[in-house]
């Protein structure tokens, strides 16, 4: 309508004039407005409908505006808005018992934070008073949010400028078919390779001071790479063998994006911390959290956990998280993922990269997928440099937004990460969107 219109230029003037935006150069960003949205859907500033295949920051799960958990944060709102962390709160008290309901294995209570980086720090923070050691094994290619611990444990180009060597980071190669480091040629090899690789550098690092390994169980913003069989199975093996906390960081991958709970599920591993945020109630209200295992519990039994958060447990977000697990179990939500991925995502992409040069592999799991573009397939070469863009890419963004979808773009990659719940019509309509632009990036294909 044209008062939203005229709202929406307004938030724009006042955004340019006072916002400063995430991991941007400010003066030159063009942000999108939006003031609405519903389900799998969203409306830029001229009021055009955009079919969200982003899921925002790939954390809104159950997808826009669900009634359910609008009508729970209502409801929070009129009974206790807030209320300080050593309270026990009802909200809270619930979110944490369904949230230890889903954790596999002994992994039992839930220290809540305000989103995903924070939970990273008081995860590493555990491991490192747990163990009395100090290093901490990461992933190259990995994203673990942006405060200073949590961008330093990042394997991402983000980190780089943060980089005061001050970290006690140690980063390692992952498992990455694809484009392994290790020249592997079958899955196995891969799996055999990078766990040898990662023992080694456990040894040659001293294993008696490193106190934690965290590691994405399927990588998202550094690729959807889904590590091959075996792979994470062999990290809890060495960890467990050296005395290493295992941390998952499941903040992208769990709360159902994969098709199960956790993306660990799919390899049957336990670690002894989780790290959660983003899908736990689709981002209504900020939370993130990390579940802890029995053992490090016992570390803080008897002695007091130095950390802690003016808004941890906070009751809205709680509330939140309560009616989105709730409505994620009755709607079959995690079900639907699974579904979509087996069925339509990924036979659909399957098919596209038959038909399109420019696609150098399709992967993924559940609403978790990635189109990897290349300028050829025999030597992989990316449709963008590691870390930049491309004229070829920004066309094919541009061309994406402007077929109607919002995509989620990083370096040479496009991910298909719809709302888990988006509908099978609407997911076909996104690929047929993708299929379409695609003939793009093609051209440019020596
Ligand atoms: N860990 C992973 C795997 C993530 O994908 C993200 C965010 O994208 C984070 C941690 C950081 O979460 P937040 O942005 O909520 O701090």
């Amino acid at each position: 309508s044209a008062r939203e219109t005229e709202a929406g230029r307004r938030a724009y003037e006042l955004d340019r004039a006072h916002v400063f935006h995430s991991w941007s150069a400010q003066a030159t960003l063009q942000p999108m407005t939006v003031l609405r949205a519903e389900g799998s859907y969203v409306w830029d500033g001229e009021g055009r409908k955009l079919l969200d295949f982003s899921s925002q920051l790939v954390n809104t799960n159950i997808g826009h505006q669900h009634p359910k958990v609008v009508a729970a944060i209502q409801e929070q709102a009129g009974k206790l808005c807030t209320i300080a962390p050593q309270h026990v709160n009802d909200a809270r008290s619930e979110a944490a018992r369904l949230v230890a309901e889903l954790a596999p294995g002994d992994l039992n209570r839930v220290f809540f934070t305000n989103g995903g980086a924070d939970a990273v720090e008081h995860a590493i923070r555990m491991a490192r008073l747990h163990t009395g050691r100090k290093k901490v094994f990461a992933a190259y290619r990995s994203y673990h949010g942006g405060t200073h611990l949590a961008v330093n444990v990042t394997g991402d180009p983000r980190r780089v400028p943060n980089d005061f060597g001050d970290s006690g980071v140690v980063h390692f190669m992952p498992a990455y078919p694809y484009r392994s480091y290790f020249g592997s040629t079958t899955e196995a090899e891969e799996t055999e390779r990078a766990l040898r690789h990662l023992e080694d550098m456990i040894v040659l690092e001293g294993p008696q001071n490193i106190a934690a390994l965290i590691l994405e169980s399927v990588p998202g913003t550094a690729g959807i790479y889904v590590p091959p069989a075996g792979y994470l199975e062999g990290v809890r093996e060495l960890t467990r063998k050296y005395g290493i906390v295992y941390i998952a960081d499941e903040v992208m991958a769990g709360f159902g994006r994969t098709g199960k709970w956790f993306a660990i599920e799919h390899f049957g591993v336990v670690p002894d911390l989780i790290t959660f945020a983003k899908g736990v109630n689709s981002g209504y209200v900020p939370l993130g959290g990390v579940v802890i295992s029995e053992a490090i519990y016992q570390t803080f039994a008897e002695r007091a956990y130095p950390g802690g958060l003016t808004y941890s447990g906070h009751p809205l977000a709680c509330a939140a998280a309560v009616a989105t697990i709730e409505a994620m179990r009755e709607e079959g939500i995690v079900e639907h993922a699974a579904w979509l991925g087996e069925n339509v995502i990924g036979p659909g992409l399957r098919e596209i990269a038959q038909r399109h040069p420019s696609v150098g592999e399709v992967r993924g799991l559940g609403a978790f997928w990635a189109i990897e573009l290349v300028k050829n397939r025999e030597t992989r070469e990316p449709m963008a440099a590691y870390g930049g863009s491309s004229p070829e890419m920004n066309e094919l963004v541009a061309a994406l937004k402007a077929a109607g979808m919002l995509p989620f773009a990083n370096f040479n990659r496009i991910h298909v990460v719809p709302p888990l719940n988006t509908s099978e019509a609407d997911v076909r309509r996104g690929l047929e969107i993708i299929d379409k632009a695609l003939e793009i990036t093609d051209r440019y294909v020596a």
